[in-house]
């Protein structure tokens, strides 16, 4: 099995191919920079609909060059996998265009996957884990999820905004260029502890009135390493509180991490001396799974061919507001990719 995926629900242009024989991923992707302020979504629109053609292309051309076990006349792949959801409507419906029509064109069929649900297959796939919880840290979204009973339930989330999303209105607001996490991680480095609000309420948690202190913060002088540095330790110490419930709730043993927050050396090492502390194992994929990518698009779309969980044409219509727990799991019995 052979899959194209395809990924732009907001930033990340991007196509990758999987081969489920060799277990390789190679990915193309084209990001979206804003010249100021965040992503605007005409803007990353307009540059989906640029790049995701070329990054198709460059993608397939490396199929056909890795692979030459098929005739030239073969489709170089077996299915087309597409992020449907959630993200940004006017960037997901460039995506589903441009994979409806490759997987007419290539006559195969055509996957419908959910952008949060691949964030954690990639985690599960590339550890080996069976039935972890997933700590999702991305940009606009902020959750746990847990396997129960066919489906990925959420056990607890952001109460407003993503946890990424959060870091870049600090770092908006301090003038800096989007994406901000980065550049939280550097200045975090010189920087001391001052208080800022911490809310955890069950599995829930939200980020507002931390954002707001940490603006009043800097704005009252406070220099902007120990804002940095209090701000990564007052929000991942709320992502470890949660997911070391879920873990205790689910009798879990197993914890990966998705999302581009998840590139952040302290979120990583807090996760992990949790996790050791209470002998489960803990797993972050490399950075290029982490942030958006069409590498888990085209692994959860290989999981779902297999499955036969694929999607006709006119039912592949896009869906904004996707949630993981919406997906009845369909490849984890019998998994063979
Ligand atoms: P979603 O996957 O929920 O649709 P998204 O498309 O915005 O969200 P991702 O690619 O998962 O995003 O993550 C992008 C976010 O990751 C941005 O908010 C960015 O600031 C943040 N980020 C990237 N690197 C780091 C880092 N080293 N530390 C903290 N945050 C980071």
């Amino acid at each position: 099995m052979r899959v194209l995926g395809v990924e732009g629900t907001a930033w990340c242009a991007s196509a990758a191919v999987f081969d489920a024989e060799t277990d390789s991923v190679c990915i193309e992707s084209d990001p979206y920079e804003p010249d100021s302020g965040g992503i605007h979504p005409r803007e990353a629109a307009e540059h989906m609909g640029d790049a995701i053609p070329r990054v198709i292309e460059i993608a397939l051309e490396h199929a056909r060059e890795e692979y030459d076990d098929r005739a030239a006349d073969d489709p170089p792949v077996d299915a087309v996998a597409f992020s449907r959801g959630p993200g940004l409507g006017p960037c997901l419906r460039i995506v589903a265009t441009a994979a409806r029509s490759l997987a007419r064109t290539l006559d195969v069929p055509l996957v419908g996957v959910n952008h949060m649900v691949a964030h954690l297959e990639i985690g599960r796939h590339r550890a080996g884990f069976d039935s972890p919880v997933c700590l999702n840290a991305s940009g606009a979204n902020a959750h746990l999820l847990g396997f129960h009973d066919g489906r990925y339930r959420v056990l607890g989330e952001t109460m407003d905004t993503g946890v990424g999303n959060a870091l870049d209105k600090f770092t908006r607001h301090v003038g800096w260029s989007h994406p901000g996490g980065p550049k939280i991680e550097d200045h975090a480095r010189d920087g001391e502890f001052v208080e800022l609000p911490y809310v955890v309420k069950g599995m829930d948690f939200s980020f507002s009135g931390i954002m707001s202190a940490a603006k009043a913060a800097y704005d009252d002088g406070v220099p902007v390493e120990d804002v940095c540095f209090s701000l990564q330790e007052h929000v991942f110490a709320m992502l470890t509180e949660v997911s070391e419930r879920a873990l205790s709730l689910t009798g879990t043993d197993e914890l990966v991490l998705g999302g581009g927050v998840g590139q952040n050396a302290r979120l990583r090492e807090m996760l992990a001396e949790m996790c050791a502390e209470r002998g489960a194992d803990f797993h972050a994929p490399e950075p290029r799974f982490l942030r958006d990518n069409a590498g888990m698009i085209a692994v959860l779309g290989a999981k779902m061919a297999a499955a036969g969980d694929t999607v006709a044409v006119a039912d592949s219509a896009i869906d904004p507001d996707f949630r993981p727990d919406e997906v009845p799991v369909t490849w984890r019995s019998g998994e063979s990719v």
